[in-house]
Parts: structure tokens; C-alpha cells; sequence
């Protein structure tokens, strides 16, 4: 399977950014067919970037389940699409935390962004206090039943991200155990879901992913591939993590 190494840009970034993008749209062109490669960039950036380095996969960072309305502030899936984004982060933990994002309404936009044509990449994870308590892969497990669209799905269009909330950001990355352990269970909800179009759905790891650790993370069994935050913000940090992504 190839891996996906799709960064997120969260809130950071204006038009000096270009040149980062542009630099990892080049290089990923070098590994077309190795390694999927995509910049979830702020909204702000997306048609400049699209516009800038066509081909290269430029996703968004949320989006409304709603096709329009009275949704002040909020944008819809057709509107990322027609600015140039091909796929969308849904169901971030920051996203779920800040802006008390539930399951219901994290499948609403998956279904939405994948009605509109965008690829989507969903994502769960536990906390530290449930990973404490032992019960990570029953939430885990959970959130993924409750999450993930309805109906049948083209795994090359759906990607879901097991991000541990308490490795976003930290430092600390999950154990090689514990990320089997996790895609296991992620892989099994997947296939109860969609069958054999379940089993071919990436799994995405995020979590202080960087250069350092992206070659082991990419060793063990069902990772395909991650999700990357501050590690993607510079080309520099970024570009070993997609040559692993191809090896
Ligand atoms: C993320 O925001 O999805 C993430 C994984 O962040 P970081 O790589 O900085 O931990």
C-alpha cells in the first residue's frame, strides 16, 4: 500500500509560506508513485498554493457538513474544492477538544467532504487519562464506529489518522506496540464497516512524527503513512519524512 504523509499546517502560515509548498510539491514529484504527499494548508492559503504548485495535493483543515447557508464564518466542502483543495483533515482532536466537535457530527462532514469529491482524512485518538485508565482501544474503537461515513466508500478516498492526543505536539510518540495494537483495532472496525474496501483503507499514524522516528513508525504493521504537524511546517523537517514515506 502506499503511504500518505499529509501535512497540517494548522493556523500557521501566510503568503511567505509559498516557497515551503512549492519546495515540497517538487520534491514529492521525484517520489510520484513511491509516496502520496499532500500540505493541508490554513484556508487562507489554499487557492494561491493550488495555484502555485498544480498537481500537488493541497488539502484544508476542516469544513461544514452543509452544502451553504446562514453558517457565518464556516466553509463548505464545494467551496474547498472549487478554491483548489483535494482533500480535508476531519475530526482533528483540536477541532473535537476546542470546538466540541462529537462523532455525529465529525461523520456529517467526512460524508459531505466525500459527496463534493475531496478526499478525506479522519481522525481519532485517546487521551491521556483514557490511555491511563487501559481503555484506549475500546474509545478508540468507538470513535471510529461512530465516525467514520456510511454507505460504501472508495478507500482511495478515505484515510483515518489514530493521533493519541497526548503525542500531538508533546514530544512523546506512542510506543511501536502500541500503534499496532491501535491500527489492529482501527483495521478491524474498518473491515466490520466497509468489508473488503475496508482492509484497504489507510491508516494514518500522527503524533510527533519527525524525522528521527518517521522510518520506524513506517515499520509497523498497518501504518500507511501520517499525519504531521509541526514537522511539516518547513520543507527541511519535512522532506526526510516523505523519503521514508517511500522506502
Ligand atoms: C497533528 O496536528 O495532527 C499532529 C500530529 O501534530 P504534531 O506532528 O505536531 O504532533
Amino acid at each position: 500500500m502506499t503511504k500518505l504523509i499529509a501535512g497540517n499546517w494548522k493556523m500557521h502560515g501566510t503568503a511567505d509560506s509559498l516557497a515551503e509548498i512549492e519546495a515540497v510539491a517538487t520534491f514529492a514529484e521525484k517520489y510520484a508513485g513511491a509516496v502520496d504527499v499532500a500540505l493541508c494548508v490554513p484556508a487562507t492559503l489554499i487557492h494561491r498554493a493550488a495555484d502555485k504548485v498544480p498537481g500537488f495535493a493541497i488539502g484544508a483543515q476542516d469544513m461544514h457538513h452543509n452544502a451553504k447557508g446562514a453558517h457565518t464564518g464556516d466553509i463548505s466542502a464545494a467551496m474547498l474544492h472549487d478554491a483548489g483543495a483535494s482533500l480535508v483533515i476531519v475530526g482533528h482532536s483540536e477541532r473535537r477538544e476546542a470546538h466540541r466537535e462529537e462523532d455525529a457530527a465529525v461523520r456529517a462532514k467526512a460524508e459531505a467532504g466525500l459527496a463534493a469529491g475531496l478526499k478525506v482524512i479522519l481522525c481519532v485518538g485517546e487521551s491521556l487519562d483514557v490511555r491511563e485508565a487501559g481503555r484506549e482501544i475500546a474509545v478508540v474503537s468507538a470513535q471510529v464506529d461512530a465516525s467514520l461515513p456510511k454507505g460504501e466508500v472508495d478507500p482511495a478516498r478515505l484515510a483515518v489518522a489514530y493521533e493519541p492526543i497526548w503525542a500531538i505536539g508533546t514530544g512523546k510518540v506512542a510506543s511501536t506496540g502500541d500503534i499496532e495494537a491501535m491500527h489492529a483495532a482501527i483495521r478491524e472496525r474498518l473491515v466490520a464497516a466497509y468489508g473488503e474496501a475496508g482492509a484497504a483503507v489507510r491508516i494514518l499514524y500522527g503524533g510527533s512524527v519527525k524525522a528521527e522516528n518517521a522510518a520506524e513508525i513506517f515499520a509497523v504493521p498497518e501504518v500507511g503513512g501520517a499525519l504531521v504537524g509541526g514537522a511539516s511546517l518547513k520543507a527541511a523537517d519535512f522532506l526526510p519524512i516523505v523519503e521514508a514515506g517511500a522506502q
